[in-house]
């Protein structure tokens, strides 16, 4: 396994790859590796010749009362766990070395982001569609890897894909758990051990909505209701949204008559996490979307 530093030396690199008509399988990633970034590896490695992964905490895409500095970093460990995995590269850049100078280009989105956490990471998604463009340009993909947990991010860069014509496949692969139903995410370790207690309610919450379709229940407004009454009951948390909407268009409905996602973001003292469901209007869930 190679670690590559300089963005120069990863895009000559993918490119001597793609002369020798490699296959490559990118999973961009903040690093702090868990399962559910080791999963989205393991199946790059079985669907292509050569996985790169990235580890970059984007500073664009933080907001000024986030948690940039705070955000956990292991290299040393990510390395190890990369390697495990079957990964070929990391690609561990520099924030110098990738944004060297003020961007005179920006990115925006029209749709897709006034809802869910677009709604208050003001910023956020343009961070990510920026990021995102100039790593699939400096490590040329084929397949690109995205974890259904951050379901919002995976609709934004359907669109990015899509309209900029990338010639990128998106592969989105089911949210890995913990044994009580948390989803895996870097930033549980900022959790303290009551928050960590309370966490499993967003998904215990998330069940709960999803199986009220399953038994008849159409209204959203109902459905979003209860899954709020529960976190707000089970948790100290600050519940941030409870949203259902059609995915991935990520448009209201006034019907569960199609597919749609239930979401929810709970800021405790130290971390945000966000958990969802994507299920069919008979409330059967979609693990994964490609
Ligand atoms: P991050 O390092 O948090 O930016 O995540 C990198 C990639 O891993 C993103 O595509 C995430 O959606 C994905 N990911 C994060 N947590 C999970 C999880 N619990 N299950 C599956 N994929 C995940």
């Amino acid at each position: 396994m190679e670690i590559i530093r300089a963005k120069s030396d990863m895009q000559r690199k993918s490119f001597n790859y793609i002369r020798a008509n490699k296959t490559i399988g990118f999973v961009p990633t903040m690093g702090f590796f868990h399962e559910g970034h080791l999963a989205l590896m393991e199946q790059a490695k079985r669907d292509n010749d050569l996985v790169i992964t990235s580890i970059f905490v984007n500073p664009l895409q933080f907001g000024p009362n986030e948690d940039y500095e705070r955000y956990p970093r292991n290299e040393e460990n990510d390395i190890a766990l990369a390697e495990k995995a079957g990964v070929d590269i990391v690609f561990i850049p520099d924030a110098k070395d990738m944004y060297p100078t003020k961007m005179l280009i920006s990115m925006a989105i029209e749709e897709r982001i006034n809802v869910l956490c677009g709604r208050t990471r003001s910023g956020h998604f343009e961070g990510v569609l920026t990021v995102l463009s100039k790593l699939f340009h400096l490590t040329q993909p084929s397949k690109a890897y995205f974890g259904m947990k951050d379901a919002q991010q995976i609709a934004v860069v359907d669109a990015l894909i899509k309209d900029l014509d990338f010639p990128v496949d998106l592969i989105a692969l089911p949210t890995i758990r913990e044994n009580d139903g948390l989803a895996k995410s870097s930033r549980n370790v900022n959790l303290d051990e009551n928050e960590r207690e309370e966490a499993v309610f967003l998904y215990k919450a998330l069940q709960y909505g999803r199986e009220l379709v399953v038994d008849g229940e159409k209204n959203p407004a109902i459905i979003v209701k209860e899954v709020m009454d529960i976190i707000d009951k089970q948790t100290n948390g600050t519940i941030d949204y409870v949203e259902l909407l059609s995915y991935p268009a990520l448009q209201p409905v006034s019907l569960v008559d199609q597919q749609v996602i239930l979401a929810t973001a709970v800021k405790f003292k130290q971390a945000r996490l966000i958990d969802n469901l994507i299920f069919d209007k008979n409330g059967s869930l979609v693990k994964r979307i490609e």
